[in-house]
């Protein structure tokens, strides 16, 4: 009888001890759920807020962005990226939509004003990276969310940049993305064009991306640290641009950060931004040219 009580005892104790300890246990990197987490978790980059028209915080919840009421175009988007984003939703077929949720007085960008000027309608958060359910992929397709873009720059090389960062998907990684715009006067179909819509659509003329790369797990922000992988871009908006791999346009991010002012992964330690800020990813990327379909 003691005997059956005590392994009783150790029994309950046994339940006890391992339902605490599975719950302390630190999540294995590559063993956890994706989850969908807060797009701004690495900063605001430009402190936008709901007040400064032309830096003007909006949240779409399947991104978030600051947007430049007097180009018409965002500033910077930006939005995480883990399989549980993704699905199997056809790309929406409907027109580019207009915002209705940017300044009151900003100009009410439309699909037409992209038509026939020599420039694609630019995704900065893709298509293919909400494609959890048709209401989210919709989402993509707000103009606050696109900008003027180069046809041969948006199908070919920033393209290939977006597949190979869902690519990194299929490794056990999640990422942070910030993508943004600077400058004026990019070269499209027809040359070299400053605006759109007689002048309240700024043509950038550099687009810009930064990519963290961590394995799936918790508590992202706490998790990155010198180590970690970061990949920045900075292209010009030319046709020639998309002939080129994107792999030899990276950059660091520090360089990013000293041309637009912006402060970028600004929710972590400045000791980790220093040290990953000042590095330019250098990984080898094997060249995956294709010719686009479905343009
Ligand atoms: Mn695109
Ligand atoms: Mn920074």
């Amino acid at each position: 009888m003691k005997t059956f009580r005590l392994s009783l005892l150790s029994l309950v104790l046994a339940v006890l001890l391992s339902d605490c300890k599975q719950s302390d246990l630190p999540l294995t990197p590559g063993s956890s759920i994706p989850t969908r987490d807060n797009n701004l978790a690495l900063g605001n980059p430009s402190g936008a807020t709901t007040t400064e028209v032309n830096n003007y915080l909006l949240d779409k919840q399947t991104f978030t962005l600051s947007y430049n009421a007097g180009r018409g175009i965002p500033n910077w988007v930006s939005w995480h990226l883990s399989t549980a984003w993704k699905g199997s939703a056809s790309r929406y077929g409907g027109s580019f939509i207009p915002d209705a949720t940017i300044p009151a007085n900003a100009y009410p960008v439309k699909h037409s004003d992209y038509t026939n000027t020599g420039f694609d309608r630019g995704h900065m958060c893709p298509s293919d990276d909400r494609d959890s359910t048709a209401e989210e992929n919709k989402t993509t397709f707000l103009l606050s969310n696109i900008v003027p873009q180069a046809p041969r720059f948006n199908r070919q090389s920033w393209r290939l940049l977006e597949e190979y960062t869902r690519s990194l998907l299929a490794d056990g990684n999640e990422c942070y993305i910030i993508a943004g715009t600077y400058g004026q006067g990019g070269s499209g179909d027809n040359g070299t064009v400053q605006t759109l819509a007689g002048g309240k659509l700024a043509v950038p003329s550099f687009l810009w991306k930064v990519i963290v790369v961590l394995p799936v797990g918790s508590n992202d922000a706490q998790r990155v640290d010198t180590r970690t992988r970061v990949i920045a871009v900075w292209m010009p908006n030319t046709n020639e641009t998309g002939d080129q791999k994107w792999s030899n346009f990276r950059v660091s991010v520090d360089a990013i950060e000293k041309q637009t002012g912006y402060d970028l992964l600004s929710a972590l330690p400045v000791a980790i931004q220093q040290v990953l800020e000042a590095g330019t990813d250098n990984a080898f990327i094997q060249s995956v040219y294709q010719q686009p379909t479905g343009w």
